[in-house]
C-alpha cells in the first residue's frame, strides 16, 4: 500500500512512524512534513491547503491512501478534491470537518443528536456576549466560532478578560460561544470513523496550558499521556453509545457521513460525561503518545475507513507499556515564538531505549543543523511499566535535548502517576 500523509507536525511525524510499522505499507510519503520526518520517509513540498496540488502529488506518487492531518486543508477541502478524483482519502469532508471549524455548527449536531455537552449560547455582539456571561457565571467560558488552534478559548474568572476576548472576536469579524463551565478532568478520545462505523482508539488526556500547574494561556497541547489509569470502567462504550455513534448519525442524516477522526474532548464533571469539543482529525501531542501504543497496522486501518468498511467489532491491540509525551517549545510560545535556534542532543535522546523523539517546528540548514521552525517543536514519548517509568523516560530523552530558549512542562502525567486524579460518579 503507498501512503501519502498531509501535514507539517508532530501528530504527522507520530502517524508517519505508525504507518511505517505496518508490514502492507510498502511506500509512504509526507507533504511538506518538517526536519525530522524528511529522516525517515520522502517529503515533498507542496501547499497542503491547495486541493489541486494535493491531490496531483497522490497521482504522481500513485497513492493508494491519504492521510490529512491538520484542520486547515480539511477546511479547505483537500478531501473533497481526493474523493472526486478517485482517491481514497482519510479525512472529513469539507462539509463534515465543520464539526471542528464551527463550534456553533457542532453544538447544533450536538443537540440534535442528544450528545451531552456544556449548555451554550452564540453572541454576535457585545450585549448578548455580557448577556450570556451573566446567565452562566463564573468562572467564563469564550470560545471564538471559527478555527484558531487550539488558542481561540478563553477560561477566566474575570469578567472584563471574558468580555475583552468576545470584543476581539467581534473586532475580526466572528462571533463567539460563550458557554457553562464543565469541572472535573478532561478526556481525549479519538474515533476512527467510515461514515456509519466506528472504533475508538485508547483514550489520553493532554495538557493545554503552557505553564506547570496548569498555569498560563492555553496552547496547542503541551503534553500527553494514554492510557488513563483512573478511567472508570465502561468509560469508552459509554463515550460510543452516547457521543460517538449519535454523532454519527447525525451526520448521515445531513448528507455530510463523518470520515475520518472523530476527537472527543470530553470532561468528566459531576454530572456525568460531557463533550467539551468536537475536532475532525488526530489531536496533537495525544496522537504521539497513542499511536506509540498501538500494536494494530494502522494502514489497513485508516484505508478501511476511508472506504466505508470499517468493521465496529474490531479490538485493536496495544502494547501493554504506558507512553508519557512531552512537548518542547520555543521561547516565548505561544505569544511569539522565538525561531532559527539550533537544536542539540537530538541523536542522544533517541539513543535512549524506549524514546522516541518525534518532530513538529523543525527545519533543518545547509550544514544539516536542525533548526527550530515553529511554536512546538519537538515531542519526546517515553514508554516505561506505569506512569512514573514513562515520564522518567520521556524526561530522561528531554534532558538531552536543548537549544536556547526550549522550554517545556515538567509534570506531564504527574498527577495520574501519583493517583490524584479523582472522578466523581456520573448521574447522567
Ligand atoms: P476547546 O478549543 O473547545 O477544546 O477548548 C480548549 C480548552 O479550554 C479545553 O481543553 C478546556 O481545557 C477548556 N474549556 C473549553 N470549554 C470549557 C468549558 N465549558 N468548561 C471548562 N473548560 C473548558
Amino acid at each position: 500500500m503507498k501512503v501519502l500523509v498531509i501535514g507539517p507536525g508532530g501528530r504527522e511525524h507520530a502517524l508517519i512512524r505508525a504507518l511505517a510499522a505496518d508490514p502492507y505499507v510498502t511506500d509512504l510519503h509526507c507533504a511538506p512534513g518538517n526536519a525530522g520526518i524528511s529522516r525517515d520517509v520522502s517529503t515533498h513540498e507542496i501547499d497542503a491547503q491547495d486541493p489541486a496540488a494535493v491531490v496531483a502529488l497522490a497521482r504522481e506518487l500513485g497513492s493508494d491512501l491519504v492521510v490529512v492531518g491538520p484542520e486547515a486543508p480539511l477546511a479547505a477541502g483537500v478531501s473533497d478534491a481526493l474523493i472526486a478524483a478517485g482517491i481514497p482519502v482519510f479525512g472529513p469532508t469539507k462539509a463534515a470537518a465543520q464539526l471542528e471549524a464551527s463550534k456553533a455548527f457542532a453544538k447544533n449536531v450536538m443537540a440534535e443528536a442528544g450528545v451531552p455537552t456544556a449548555m451554550a449560547r452564540v453572541a454576535t455582539n457585545t450585549e448578548e456576549a455580557a448577556d450570556a456571561l451573566d446567565a452562566f457565571g463564573a468562572p467564563y467560558v469564550v470560545k471564538d466560532d471559527g478555527l484558531a488552534a487550539g488558542k481561540g478559548v478563553v477560561v477566566t474568572s474575570d469578567r472584563a478578560e471574558a468580555l475583552a476576548h468576545a470584543e476581539t472576536c467581534f473586532e475580526a469579524g466572528g462571533t463567539v460561544v460563550i458557554e457553562e463551565f464543565l469541572d472535573g478532568p478532561e478526556v481525549s478520545l479519538f474515533v476512527i470513523c467510515d461514515g456509519t462505523h466506528a472504533v475508538p482508539l485508547a483514550p489520553a488526556q493532554d495538557f493545554k496550558r503552557i505553564f506547570d500547574n496548569d498555569e498560563g494561556p492555553n496552547t496547542g497541547g503541551m503534553g500527553a499521556y494514554s492510557p488513563l489509569p483512573w478511567l472508570p470502567a465502561g468509560f469508552v462504550d459509554e463515550v460510543m453509545e452516547r457521543v460517538a455513534y449519535p454523532t454519527l448519525r447525525d451526520m448521515e442524516s445531513r448528507g455530510t457521513p463523518f470520515t475520518g477522526v472523530l476527537y472527543c474532548g470530553l470532561a468528566i464533571t459531576s454530572r456525568g460525561i460531557r463533550v467539551i469539543e468536537f475536532n475532525a482529525r488526530f489531536g496533537d501531542p495525544e496522537t504521539q503518545a497513542v499511536l506509540a501504543r498501538l500494536k494494530t497496522p494502522l494502514g489497513g486501518l485508516l484505508l478501511a475507513a476511508a472506504k466505508g468498511e470499517l468493521d465496529d467489532a474490531e479490538q485493536l491491540h496495544w502494547r501493554p507499556e504506558t507512553a508519557v509525551g512531552v512537548v518542547m517549545a520555543a521561547e516565548n510560545y505561544p505569544d511569539s515564538p522565538v525561531k532559527g535556534a539550533a537544536i542539540s542532543g537530538l541523536a542522544d535522546a533517541e539513543a535512549i531505549e524506549d524514546v522516541s523523539v518525534l518532530h513538529a517546528g523543525t527545519t533543518s540548514n545547509e550544514a544539516g543543523d536542525v533548526i527550530v521552525a515553529g511554536g512546538r517543536v519537538l515531542a519526546v514519548v517515553g514508554l516505561g511499566a506505569d506512569l512514573h517509568a514513562a515520564r522518567d523516560k520521556a524526561y530522561a530523552g528531554v534532558a538531552a535535548i536543548s537549544w536556547d530558549g526550549a522550554q517545556h512542562r515538567t509534570d506531564i502525567a504527574l498527577k495520574a502517576a501519583n493517583g490524584q486524579i479523582s472522578v466523581s460518579e456520573g448521574t447522567n
